[in-house]
């Protein structure tokens, strides 16, 4: 399988991605002369330090003069305002100039903090990311968004920072976590459910090898996504108005997320399924798709093992529905005080509405809580969400 190359055009600051396998042996090939300035300042985690190794020992053997690692602990709470401090005061330590380089080797957390530190320290040096999750090659290495979290809730503190390249090696992905997979492949979905129906049904009939991780299908799940959210970032760089769109099912999710308190019984993507039906739910009860799209949508995401439902979470939310969309309000997507919905006029085909009544919104998520409506569709579902928990 050869490496793809997706160009990311924004002007002045057009960069590459890279997509393929093997990468990392030739990761200097790929850094841009006027990004590959000798000194190299590596961001990792303790799970995937070994790539940040293989990184380093590549970089040396091809002549940087200085490369620096440092491996953090994994998980949401290292992308914090002190983990932030303390990456900037270890580069400064380590002498970086204006002209070094700094690689993020790992998931969207990695690459939300070192983006943010590459963005901040000196005003701004080199940035590359070698992202090593699939929702970190398909989202959040994409878009120049970079952060931390704070008190006041998630990725508050940041900054449009796009890198000068990025490295999507696939074949890193053999070790994530399956659950970790699924959950990326929440986002794959949305692609194709906010603008691409033939993509989607390319996932109905090539999901399941995606998830198997067969070098083909994920190299072109990788491409297909990176060039949809590309083409909605350059059409939209500061979310005006397109950017939106890719929030399909993240107010639902969002709440979700924030209700399960961030304590590991909900992966962010889990809670984007979810949310992509209920969104799907709400625009069938407004008339503006069919019951079958919602059906499809719910059999597609349950089949490849992903939880479609807020019952299936485990163990059970306690807050009822009326609390979990007084949560969605907390939502930082909220406009002049109303809430924006992405909803859909059918499979690939997403919009931004306001006007959605809110009882509506609060039946949506009670039936999305309520586990014991006797379906038997349901119970199958719910059966193979288990199953892939159960295995981790
Ligand atoms: P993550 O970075 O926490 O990675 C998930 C887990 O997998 C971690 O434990 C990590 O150590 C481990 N891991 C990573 N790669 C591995 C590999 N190849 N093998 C084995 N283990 C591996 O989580 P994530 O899902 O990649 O990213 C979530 C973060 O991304 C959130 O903070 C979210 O806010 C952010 N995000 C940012 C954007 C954006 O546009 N900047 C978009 C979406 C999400
Ligand atoms: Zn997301």
């Amino acid at each position: 399988m050869g490496t793809k190359i997706v160009t990311i055009d924004l002007g002045a600051k057009e960069y590459d991605i890279y997509i393929g396998e093997s990468l990392l042996y030739r990761i200097h090939d790929m850094i841009p002369d006027d990004v590959s300035g000798g000194k190299f300042f590596i961001i990792t985690d303790n799970n995937v330090s070994d790539y940040a190794r293989q990184v380093q020992e590549t970089l040396l053997a091809q002549g940087a003069q200085q490369c620096e690692t440092l491996a953090l602990h994994p998980g949401e709470k290292t992308k914090s305002f002190e983990i932030f401090q303390q990456v900037c005061e270890w580069m400064l330590s380590h002498k970086i100039s204006r002209d070094s380089v700094v690689v993020a080797v790992g998931g969207g957390v990695i690459g939300d903090l070192a983006g943010y530190a590459a963005a901040s320290v000196l005003r701004g040096v080199g940035f590359v990311q070698v992202p090593t999750t699939l929702l970190a090659q398909v989202d959040s290495s994409v878009g120049g968004k970079t952060g931390i979290n704070t008190s006041y809730g998630k990725n508050l503190i940041g900054a449009f920072y796009q890198p000068g390249v990025v490295v999507a090696d696939i074949e890193i992905l053999k070790t994530l976590p399956r659950r970790e997979l699924l959950a990326g492949y929440a986002e794959v979905v949305k692609y194709g459910l906010i603008e691409d129906l033939s993509f989607f049904e390319w996932l109905e009939e090539h999901g399941r090898d995606v998830c198997a991780l067969d070098s083909d299908a994920v190299s072109y799940a990788v491409e297909k996504s990176v060039r949809a959210k590309a083409d909605v970032v350059i059409a939209d760089e500061k979310e005006q108005g397109r950017r939106a769109l890719l929030n399909l099912g993240h107010t639902f999710g969002h709440a979700l997320e924030a209700a399960a308190g961030y304590d590991g019984r909900l992966l962010h993507g889990e809670a984007v399924a979810i949310g992509m039906v209920m969104a799907f739910d709400l625009s069938s009860r407004l008339g503006l798709c069919t019951k079958a799209d919602l059906e499809r949508v719910e059999e597609h995401l349950a089949q490849i093992g992903l939880p479609t439902r807020a019952a299936f979470i485990t163990p059970n939310l306690t807050q009822n529905a009326e609390k979990i969309v007084e949560l969605m309000g907390n939502d930082k997507k909220v406009k002049k005080g109303r809430l924006n919905y992405i909803l859909v006029k059918g499979i690939g085909n997403a919009f931004v509405s306001a006007d959605v009544p809110q009882e509506l919104v609060v039946e949506v998520v009670r039936d999305s809580l309520g586990s014991d409506d006797g379906q038997s569709l349901q119970e199958m579902l719910q059966d193979k969400w288990k199953s892939v928990f159960s295995s981790q």
